[in-house]
């Protein structure tokens, strides 16, 4: 019994990230970051947005926002108040197999721009019915009483300007190969156009990016965010950064924007940090887990931090334990029984969901019930001693903090990087995202890695806010969409 407790502490220690490492993470993290700005093909993508200012609640008006890139294509309408609240009104519809994978580009697009007429035609008919009177009346388009559309499209692609990107590849199953190599705002605009709908293709969003703007929006006070982070699926982080310090603008190509603020977000994409593991930490439930991906040697900070790979982690350590006969870890001690059965997802990759690794932690009974229960649940797994459930609940702590402490190291990071520390103002951070919503105190493990890194330190920590931001692909990209047409407005005026 204390030889399954004794292993499961030695697996855990394996797992810890102590003050040292973090502060070694951040260096690296910073230096990784700024080469980013300098050159293209670094580790950190360092992604320039061309969203030049953050919202502070005021901003007012009807827009519309789509998202492509899950499962459902989502159509919505988001009407701010300019309050720092909203309402929003959406549907989601399924994409046929067929029109993701045997059509043309022009075929999607056109499936997508019918689902945005149908939307207008049921929430919006009064404004459209007066836009087609208005063109006919004017026999041409009148420009003034568009839509302006935040397009968040969730696949990589090239950004060359605040609505123009090009398709690098598909993935989640997606395959049209004539959309490769073009500019996803201006296929969605021409299929929009080709239906004569009162839209302009105003944005193109990242996901991250709409976090950082929808929670500006909807923060309280007068203080703009400065960071948006999602720990959800995967993990990424979007901040401002002062445009002289993005270097590698001159050497890119890209459309005009607007230089006024001084300042543009950039997409880190943080989930690639240090792929060639000079400070990431490296167990051997790391490297099995990287070495049976599907992209091993890639997205390797990802994979020690967001839900799709916590679970993972978990299942490769507690196969390992129950592999060893010596520790009789799940068997049913009087027969020795195995109580996994062969059905379990134990078994299985990717078998562990990471919902499950927040259970165990949150379970504070003295009978471990909650862990009884979510193992039965999650992996058909019988009548477990208190011994196996301690073992996992040891296992599944390490795990979680070792992953909230690295999320640390990218925000803290970011913060020092910036010397937004140093004026002694609040710095306001959005973040979404299961794991950080649902694993407990996530965020209490991250403030206490922020207090060993010297340059937060405690001081540092009381500055820093976070709050929950929702709705990134709705609100954020409506944001985003406003803060675009307002930049074309002022640049046309010129
Ligand atoms: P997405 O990132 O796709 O927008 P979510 O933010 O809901 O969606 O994140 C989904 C990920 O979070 C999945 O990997 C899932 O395993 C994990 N997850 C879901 N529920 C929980 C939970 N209660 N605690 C921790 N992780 C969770
Ligand atoms: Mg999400």
């Amino acid at each position: 019994m204390s030889a399954l407790l004794d292993e499961a502490t030695r697996i855990a220690r394996q797992f810890d990230y102590p003050a040292a490492e973090v502060r070694r993470g951040v260096a690296e993290y910073i230096r990784q970051m700024n080469e980013g700005l300098t050159k293209e093909h670094t580790t950190l993508s360092q992604i320039p947005t061309f969203v030049t200012s953050v919202p502070n609640g005021t901003e007012k008006g009807l827009y519309l926002a789509v998202d492509l890139g899950g499962t459902n294509f989502r159509v919505c309408s988001i009407d701010l108040h300019g309050d720092t609240t909203f309402s929003l009104t959406q549907s989601k519809i399924m994409i046929p197999r067929e029109t993701m994978s045997a059509g043309s580009a022009k075929e999607l697009f056109l499936f997508l721009a019918r689902q945005i007429e149908s939307f207008l035609r049921i929430h919006h008919n009064e404004h459209f019915e007066a836009h087609i009177r208005r063109r006919n009346e004017k026999n041409g388009n009148c420009e003034e009483d568009l839509f302006d559309l935040g397009f968040t499209f969730s696949f990589p692609v090239r950004q060359l300007g605040i609505n123009k990107g090009t398709l690098i590849r598909w993935t989640k199953g997606f395959d049209i190969p004539d959309a490769v190599g073009q500019d996803v705002c201006a296929l969605l605009q021409s299929a929009i156009d080709e239906l004569e709908l009162p839209v302009r293709v105003a944005a193109l969003v990242n996901d991250t990016v709409g976090t950082l703007m929808a929670r500006s929006y909807t923060s309280p006070g007068e203080t703009g965010t400065f960071l948006g982070a999602i720990f959800g699926t995967g993990t990424n982080g979007a901040y401002v950064e002062k445009l002289d310090r993005i270097t590698k603008m001159q050497t890119i190509e890209h459309s005009e924007y607007d230089k006024t603020t001084g300042e543009m977000i950039i997409n880190a994409e943080w989930g690639s940090f240090d792929n060639h593991l000079s400070v990431l930490p490296n167990t051997v439930y790391d490297q099995q887990l990287d070495a049976d991906s599907i992209n091993p040697g890639v997205q390797m900070f990802e994979k020690r931090v967001s839900g799709m790979f916590l679970g993972e982690i978990l299942r490769l350590v507690m196969l390992d334990m129950h592999r060893n006969e010596s520790l009789g870890f799940l068997k049913t001690s009087a027969s020795s029984d195995v109580s996994v059965p062969k059905t379990s997802s134990l078994y299985r990759q990717w078998g562990i969901d990471t919902s499950l690794l927040s259970l165990v932690e949150a379970d504070k009974t003295e009978g471990l019930e909650e862990i009884k229960a979510a193992l039965k649940d999650h992996l058909k797994i019988e009548r477990p001693s208190i011994a196996d459930c301690k073992a996992i609940q040891t296992v599944v702590h390490a795990i979680g903090k070792r992953a909230a402490r690295l999320g640390a190291v990218a925000l803290s990071a970011v913060l020092i990087a910036t010397n937004r520390l140093d004026k002694g103002d609040l710095v306001d951070i959005g973040v979404d995202g299961s794991l950080v919503e649902y694993y407990p105190n996530f965020e209490g493990y991250v403030r206490e890695a922020f207090r060993e890194v010297p340059e937060v330190g405690d001081a540092g920590d009381k500055r820093i806010r976070i709050g929950i931001s929702k709705d990134g692909s709705g609100v954020g990209a409506a944001l985003i969409a406003l803060v675009a047409s307002k930049e074309d407005a002022r640049m046309k005026a010129q």
